[in-house]
This record gives structure tokens, sequence and C-alpha cells, in this order.
């Protein structure tokens, strides 16, 4: 990928804008419903479609996930703010106007910690999304004979969230992008998709000389839709520089297209500066002022953020970074692992029990924790039933997890059922651990001499002959004594 004597040459600088649809019901100005996955052009009313004489009806609820991120995020909230114009002429907008915020984002200043470093939030501001284009037909090679417009996406509300250029490499910039989703989906107010485009980041490279002070001339990169192709993009993008400024070329100002398939960026159009939108205040819509009360009330709702955990979960659980890291990923995850040790169950064993083969068997079959029939209740039984030494561990993971987690039977219920509980009864192991001993003189023999590998093989061979049900624990120690 990029050559040493460019990483050593010169520093990446970037920033990124990232456009976050928000979970509300409605559209931003009108009652049609925001729906993935609807037929073509049935989610619309005359004002989506931009038909004339209509006004906009700001719905309350985006100004209310613009806060709470903002809050999240420690910006200023703004308390007089108000939309803006922007002018573009694309067939997927059909006012020809876009409605967004300009001078007055709803949040300034704010920042994101990624992984100990703080990157600067220079602004969050509200704005409704395009429609969709489908290129159809059937020439290829040229490009699409036609194309369709769906404006069922027209009208959906979005944030769009800017930082500082502050990020100073490919894997940083990913790790921003995560946080920031993991962010978006503790406060619920956007799915995170990116796949499905409801997570989208713009990416803004630039290069300058090491030790400058000058930003570089930028490029900005679009159609970036995984973590993955961030990483791919901006590595792709940043060798495309060098070699221009190393052969004393210059880097042209533009929006450049990510495509997948190739690992390549491609320009897509010169890009466009704030003038060329012609931004003037939508006078359809009233400025807003937004009273301290509502965003004291809205602070409320601001749930501990995985950040916060990071740095609680090892101090309250004595649990290690990594494995604080992958149960704070998700806020269902953190809360079900939480609940599960204010039930009584060992914060180590729960955690193991969580990332181990809860977290294989969710992945199998395409589930989630909260989507699994297994209740915190539940895995805090089987955790404790463990430690009683009802049951043994492999009888849990074997014979029981996987009931629990598919049909939210009890755990109890199954060992009674299925007579799984733990032989601990010395009198009746001592019969199977002779009989075991007795019949395998020749690895008895090396255990005698001291092989004390051996010894779990006569575990085996009695837990075998136990059903799995032999406490390793007491068949030890019967081993043990029956040498003496
Ligand atoms: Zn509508």
């Amino acid at each position: 990928m990029t050559s040493t004597i460019s990483k050593t040459k010169y520093e990446v600088v970037i920033g990124i804008e990232v456009h976050a649809q928000l979970k509300t019901k409605t559209k931003i100005f009108c009652n049609c419903p925001v729906d993935f996955g609807a037929d073509p052009n049935t989610n619309v009313c005359p004002v989506c479609l931009g038909m004339p004489g209509v006004l906009p009806v700001l719905n309350k609820q985006v100004v209310a996930f613009a806060i709470k991120t903002g809050l999240a995020l420690g910006c200023e909230i703004t308390k007089h703010c108000k939309f803006d114009r922007k002018q573009y002429f694309y067939p997927d907008l059909p006012k020809n106007y876009q409605i967004s915020q300009y001078d007055q984002p709803i949040c300034k200043g704010g920042h994101l910690e990624v992984n100990g470093k703080v990157v600067g939030i220079e602004r969050i501001h509200m704005e409704e999304d395009a429609g969709k284009l489908v290129h159809a037909g059937s020439d290829r090679l040229h490009g699409s004979d036609y194309s369709l417009v769906d404006y069922n996406r027209t009208g959906t509300p979005l944030i769009e969230i800017v930082s500082k250029p502050d990020i100073r490499s490919a894997e940083e910039a990913r790790d921003y992008a995560q946080t920031l989703r993991s962010i978006l989906r503790y406060l619920d107010v956007c799915d995170g998709n990116l796949e499905e485009g409801s997570m989208r980041c713009d990416i803004n490279v630039s290069l300058m000389p090491v030790g400058s002070k000058i930003y570089g001339t930028r490029c900005e990169i679009k159609n970036v839709n995984s973590f993955r192709s961030v990483v791919r993009a901006i590595e792709t993008e940043i060798e495309r520089q060098s070699e221009i400024l190393d052969s004393g070329g210059k880097i042209v100002q533009e929006t450049r297209l990510f495509e997948e398939n190739s690992g390549k960026t491609i320009s897509m159009r010169s890009k466009e500066e704030a003038h060329d939108y012609r931004y003037f205040p939508e006078p359809d819509l009233v400025p807003l002022e937004i009273a301290q009360s509502w965003i004291n009330e809205i602070k409320e709702t601001v749930p501990e953020l995985p950040h916060q955990k990071k740095l609680r979960y090892p101090k309250d659980y004595s649990l290690s970074t990594d494995d604080t890291k992958i149960l704070t990923e998700d806020r269902n995850m953190a809360e079900y692992y939480e609940a599960v040790v204010r039930l009584g169950a060992n914060p180590k064993k729960a955690a193991n029990w969580l990332i181990g083969p809860i977290t294989a068997y969710l992945k199998e079959h395409r589930t989630d924790i909260i989507n699994s029939h297994m209740t915190p209740v539940q895995l805090a039984d089987l955790i404790i039933l463990i430690e009683k030494g009802t049951i043994n561990d492999n009888i849990a993971k074997s014979e029981i997890l996987e009931e629990v987690l598919s049909t939210g039977a009890n755990p109890e219920e199954i060992i009674k059922q299925k007579g799984l509980s733990q032989i601990t009864d010395e009198g009746e192991l001592k019969s199977i651990v002779k009989g075991v001993l007795e019949s395998n003189p020749e690895q008895l023999k090396q255990l005698k001499e001291g092989k004390d590998k051996v010894k779990g093989f006569f575990v085996g061979q009695v837990m075998k002959k136990s059903g799995g049900k032999a406490s390793p624990a007491v068949v030890n120690k019967l081993i043990d004594e029956l040498l003496k």
C-alpha cells in the first residue's frame, strides 16, 4: 500500500462527516412513515414530493434526537437556530433544494474520545435526506439506458456530524466511525447500519509535509459503506495523493467516489464551495427557540455511554480491558451483562459465558442477545448452579445452554428432565473409578510411575462412564486416594 517514503514525508489529515438516519417513525417535515424496504414511491405525499404550495412542519422528535446526540458528544446546544435552503439540482431531490442548517447548526463544538485520543467535533446539524436513484437498463458497458427514482427516502431525517480534521491515519478514522456508531446505537437515535445506508461516511483526506502547519488541498471521498472500506479508501487516497505530490503535481479539490470492487477512488465532480449552494434561510420554517428545561429533560434520557462503562467495568467487575471492550460495544449486551451480575452471578464467569459460548451461538443463529430466549435470570441461575456444584461446566455448555437460548426453558427444569445433576456421591463414583483403573493396567502403571498427564485420561474415562455427570473435583480426589 502506501510507500514508506511517503509515510515519513507526509502527514495525513483526515476529517469525517457522518450522515446518520434518525430512528423516527415519520419523516422530518411530513407524516409519511420512515420505513425501509417498502414498495417504491409508496411512502410519499405532496410535501416530500416537493409539490408547489405545500408547507413543511418540523418533526419535534428529530430535534430531540439531535440534542441528545449533541449532549452525548459534549457539544454546546444552540438555543436559537434555524433551517436553510441548500440548492441542488438532482432528480432525486424533487424540490431542487434540500432543507438543511448552514450557519446556525443545532450543536457546536464537542469531542469524541477514540482509543484515548480526543477528536474534536465541529458541529452537528439536522437535514432531510434525498431520494434514491436506481440506474437500470441493459447497456452495462456504457452505463444505464435510464434511471428510476424512488422518493420513499426523501425527507428521512438525518443528522450530519462533522469532525474536526484531527484524525491522522486510516485506522484512526475507522476507530472514530466505530466509536461514533456505538454511541449512536446506545442513544437509540440511529441503527448504525452502514450496509443499508443508515450511517454514511464522507471522508476528507489531505496530505501536508511532516512538520507543516498548513493543511494541503483536500479531497472528499464518498460512498464508503463499511468500516473495512473506510481503511481501504483512505489508504488508496493517500497513495494517490502522495504520488501526485512526489512528482511535483498539485492536488485538485474534488469529490471522489470509492469503488468497492477496484478498491480505487475515482473523480466524481469538482468540490462545491459553500457559495455554489446559494444558501439562504428557509422561509417556510420559523427559527427554533430551544428551552433549557427541554434540554435538561433530554439530558435525563442519555444513558451511561460505552466509554463510561469502559472505565467502570475493570473497577466494578475486575474485568480485563479486552473483555470490557467486547461487552460494552453493544448497549443490549452491556445491560444484559450488568443484569446477570446484579442477580448474583460471578462477574468474571458471566463475562466468560457471554463472550464465549453465548456469542458463538448468537453469531451462528444470526441473532442477538435481546432476541434470544434466555433471560438474565436464567443465565444467572445457570452460573450459580455450576458454582453450587449441581452441574459441571461441560454439561452446562453441551446439554443446557443451547436449549435455554433457543426455547427459554429454565435450566433447573432441564436438569430435572434430563437427569443431569452432577454426581458428587463418593460411594457411587468410587466403583466407577476403581473399574476404570483396573481395566487400564498400562496407563495405571504410568500413573504410578509419576506420569501425571495420564490422570487426565482416567478422569476422561470416568466422565464418559458417568455420562458426563461426574464431578471432576470428586473424581480427581478419588483417583489420588485409590493410588495411595
Ligand atoms: Zn411525505
